[in-house]
């Protein structure tokens, strides 16, 4: 059995125990439901640091008034098993309240970067995202925090975010973990039905389109996110939320594919929204 921590206190003093005695602690926040992707940031950490904690927190915070806060998967049991099984010592699993204690006022906001790609169509969840990660990370003092490029411009954020706030902890980024067909896991695909789950491949492929057309030395954006729309496009359940190609510090719009360069998609599949990228 996992040990499972529901205070900030809890958490703190487990990780100063760990650091008094020579260790180093990674932190792993997740909303739960735990898949291969956060498995393999939780192997990513144990190969890093001595001592590991998964968070396990569906943040309110950061979900709009429409969305799926309410129906988010939770699968507290399973998870705590899969943490433990690759090698976390303890889950982080605090109340609402804990989180966000009765009158609750402080909020952290990136600005610029904040309202950028999935905080222009999110307005707040960057609020949000940043908000409770400076709690974790104030409670945690991990080394390092594992995070999936998966959500790349969440990193973009909470990157500006420890630069600006000097905070300790380092980010770690870790690659996006797929379906065998391309689609990257996320715990969200659990509301797709057998249709849009096959027209949510065109995610990835486009994805690999626009790999193949930058090796091929196109790399002017109109031309990247022309062949994007065309391959979204030819799926009847696909919405285009946003195209872009940035610089992935800034989230500013570039015009070329230079090294750098991250190139993000976010599209709603039936009722599900879901995002991939590539950085050059
Ligand atoms: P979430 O629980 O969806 O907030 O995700 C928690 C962490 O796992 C975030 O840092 C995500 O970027 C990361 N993550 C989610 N899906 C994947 C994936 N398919 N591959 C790698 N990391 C992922």
């Amino acid at each position: 059995m996992i040990g499972i921590l529901r205070t900030a206190d809890e958490l703190r003093a487990w990780s100063r125990a760990a650091r008094a005695a020579g260790q180093t602690v990674g932190l792993v926040p997740t909303l739960g439901a735990l898949h291969a992707g956060h498995a393999s940031l939780i192997r990513a950490a144990r190969s890093r640091c001595h001592a590991v904690a998964v968070s396990i927190f569906v943040n309110p915070t950061q979900f709009g008034p429409n969305e799926d806060f309410a129906r988010y998967p939770r699968t507290f049991d399973a998870d705590c098993a899969l943490a433990a099984s690759v090698g976390a010592d303890v889950v982080f699993a605090p109340s609402v309240e804990e989180m966000y204690p009765d009158g609750a006022a402080t909020f952290v906001e990136v600005e610029g970067l904040g309202n950028r790609l999935d905080g222009a169509s999110r307005p707040g969840h960057f609020r949000g995202v940043a908000t409770i990660v400076a709690k974790l990370f104030a409670a945690a003092e991990a080394d390092l925090a594992f995070f999936g490029q998966k959500d790349t411009a969440q990193v973009a954020v909470l990157r500006r975010m420890t630069a600006d706030l000097r905070l300790a902890t380092e980010i770690v980024v870790c690659p996006i973990v797929r379906e065998s067909d391309g689609l990257a896991l996320s715990s969200r695909n659990a509301y797709l039905n057998a249709e849009e789950r096959r027209q949510a491949v065109a995610l990835s492929r486009a994805i690999g389109v626009v790999e193949s057309l930058a090796v091929h030395g196109q790399r002017s954006a109109a031309t990247l996110i022309e062949a994007v729309q065309a391959v979204l496009g030819a799926e009847p359940l696909i919405r285009i939320d946003y195209i872009a190609l940035v610089d992935w510090n800034t989230l500013e719009p570039l015009e070329s594919a230079t090294p750098g360069a991250l190139f993000a998609i976010a599209a709603w599949v039936g009722a599900t929204r879901l995002i991939d990228n590539v950085i050059f």
